[in-house]
């Protein structure tokens, strides 16, 4: 059946169609620009903008696809986690199209989604694979074996900030446009990566293992840099710092990836979410990745960020797997940890 994917967890309206793996249409509105004024997204303002956006998002996937709703077999929906009014937006839009056309209604991880995206463009993930999934509010390192039918397994979390997080706080500190991170990337073309010694924070998880991220005392330290050659002297060498920076997050992403796919014996490396769209985290993975031996697997720019196919993607994998179907009283979990793709959290929201 071809399945819709709906995603509503943040400031982006998504909706995608998939069938059998494959993409036959997408679309998205974003509200970032509301935000921008306020240096982060404001929850009431991103709900709100998903009222107006989600249906004629859902029709512009549709007409991409040559398909008319009818057409759709199943709808899947970001759960959680994220916004809580902004997800209980999208799943109360996905519930009155899965009843109205009597079709099957999933409830979906959107950190799954994330790891689904590459699926659509690279084919099915072997089994195993690890997973660096780095986004606005996750950083972790999975064991990813089946997506639809399998538990995940959470080689290493951030202890603290997410890297898409210290992306965007410290390119405020820098003075640099909302959202941060792809001003930063800009920002760093023209820098020298070498410049600013940076520390590259390697993290131990709480039982000793050596897959956790910290990512707070490096924004601190680019923090406090901004700070004092702000006080010195007369320009920032905004380049150079912002170079630097990238290049400590993406020294640390990829040497931990890389390391947890050596220790698990695992061939495949997989990165998501937002902050694989980062130049020096696509490249300085290409190169480590080549250097061990290992396959890389990226999914392009568009499908990084948030989106709706790869929502879809998870649906797809999902009905193929034969899974049940989520109840038309199903809620939101607008914190749910990822331990499966699936999530069908019972009751209200908090
Ligand atoms: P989550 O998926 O954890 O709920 P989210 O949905 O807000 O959070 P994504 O949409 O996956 O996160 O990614 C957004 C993040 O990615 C932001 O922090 C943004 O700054 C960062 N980002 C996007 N492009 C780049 C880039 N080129 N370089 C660095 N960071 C980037
Ligand atoms: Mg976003
Ligand atoms: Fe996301």
């Amino acid at each position: 059946p071809v399945v819709l994917g709906i995603e509503s967890s943040c400031d982006e309206t998504g909706a995608g169609l998939v069938r059998d793996g494959r993409l036959l249409g997408s679309a998205l509105a974003s509200s970032m620009d509301e935000h921008a004024r306020f240096g982060g997204v404001v929850p009431e303002v991103a709900a709100r903008a998903h009222v107006h956006a989600l249906m004629p998002v859902v029709r512009r996937a549709l007409d991409e696809a040559g398909l008319r709703a009818r057409d759709i077999g199943a709808v899947a929906v970001t759960t959680g986690p994220g916004l809580s009014g902004a997800l209980q937006v999208g799943l109360a839009g996905a519930k009155g199209l899965a009843y109205a056309l009597g079709v099957p209604l999933y409830g979906v991880h959107h950190l799954a989604g994330h790891v689904a995206a590459d699926t659509l463009v690279h084919g099915p993930l072997p089994d195993p694979c690890v997973v660096l999934i780095v986004s606005g509010g996750h950083t972790s390192l999975l064991l990813v074996r089946d997506l639809a039918r399998d538990p995940i397994v959470h080689l290493g979390d951030t202890l603290d900030d997410a890297a898409g997080e210290c992306f965007d706080k410290v390119a405020r500190v820098f003075g640099l446009p909302y959202p941060g991170g792809p001003a930063m990337d800009r920002t760093a073309r023209e820098g020298d990566p070498r410049a600013v010694p940076f520390p590259r924070p390697l993290a131990t998880g709480p039982s000793g293992h050596r897959f956790a991220f910290s990512f707070s005392g490096l924004k601190t330290a680019a923090a406090r840099w901004a700070e004092h050659h702000r006080a010195a002297g007369p320009a920032l060498p905004l380049a150079d710092g912002a170079a630097s920076f990238q290049e400590a997050v993406a020294d640390v992403l990829t040497r931990k990836a890389v390391a947890a796919c050596t220790e698990h014996g695992v061939s495949t490396l997989v990165v998501v979410g937002g902050v694989a769209a980062n130049s020096r985290v696509r490249s300085l993975a290409e190169e480590r990745c080549a250097a061990a031996g290992i396959a890389l697997r990226v999914p392009p720019l568009r499908l990084c960020t948030d989106n709706g196919a790869m929502i879809a993607a998870v649906g797809d994998l999902l009905v193929r797997a034969g899974a049940a179907p989520a109840p038309l009283e199903v809620s939101v979990d607008p914190s749910a940890p990822l331990e499966r793709a699936e999530l069908h959290p019972a009751g209200a929201a908090r």
